[in-house]
């Protein structure tokens, strides 16, 4: 973050950025912690809560707003999982993520060799979804919105929603790990696999589950091979 960058207005929404715009494919910009105290990032990220809940969405990129910043907010409970059934929650380990913002996060995975594989989307990707190998946990150091130090644990869907929000600030989208045999339009997902297991989808489909792609060799958080 430097002065430099220009500051959305005062709307209190903002443009999500589509793939096919470069601020996504970008390395974001460390933010300043001292710029965390200004009026100007508090309403950012105010504008970027009101911008992921209305999308709706579990969770936001700077870069999705176009600006290039190591900055995003998560959030996930009732109302983002309204859909799913109490089955279908457990079986994604889908708990309560009370608003969370993450600034200039780093982030290791818990287990190397421990993933998960689920369908999942992106605000910033339309009308499509796929099935993508995530960590079942990982650990997070941080700021949060006030400059303080954040070290944490996130698991099960937390997890899913932080390794793809900092994928974001890396410049890297869920396309780049996706299983692409596994993408879907929203209405084919709604009707033959939302509510199947993702192993279901595998074998109809033809991909494999519970294991990195073989490419995106650049992937820091993907470096292991199964
Ligand atoms: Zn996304």
């Amino acid at each position: 973050m430097t002065e430099a960058i220009a500051l959305p207005g005062e709307q209190d929404t903002l443009a999500i950025v589509q793939c096919g715009d470069p601020v996504l494919r970008r390395v974001a910009d460390p933010v300043e912690p001292s710029t965390l105290q200004t009026p100007q990032l508090r309403h950012l990220i105010a504008q970027m809560r009101t911008t992921m809940e209305l999308a709706p969405g579990v969770g936001l990129a700077a870069p999705q707003v176009g600006l290039s910043l190591q900055l995003a907010v998560l959030q996930d409970g009732p109302p983002q999982w309204a859909h799913l059934s109490d089955d279908e929650r457990a079986v994604r380990e889908r708990e309560e993520l009370p608003f969370t913002v993450l600034v200039n996060p780093t982030m290791q995975p818990i287990e190397d060799d421990d993933w998960i594989s689920f369908y999942e989307g992106c605000l910033s990707v339309p009308c499509l979804t796929g099935v993508v190998a995530r960590h079942r946990a990982v650990r997070v150091e941080a700021l949060d919105q006030d400059g303080r130090p954040v070290d944490r644990v996130f698991s099960g869907w937390a997890a899913r929603i932080v390794q793809h929000e900092v994928d974001h600030l890396r410049g890297r989208l869920y396309l780049d790990h996706v299983e692409t045999r596994s993408l879907s339009t929203l209405d084919n997902y709604a009707s033959r696999w939302a509510a199947r297991p993702t192993r279901t989808a595998a074998g109809s489909l033809g991909f494999a589950v519970d294991q990195p792609t073989m490419r995106d060799p650049s992937s820091s958080i993907s470096r292991r091979r199964s």
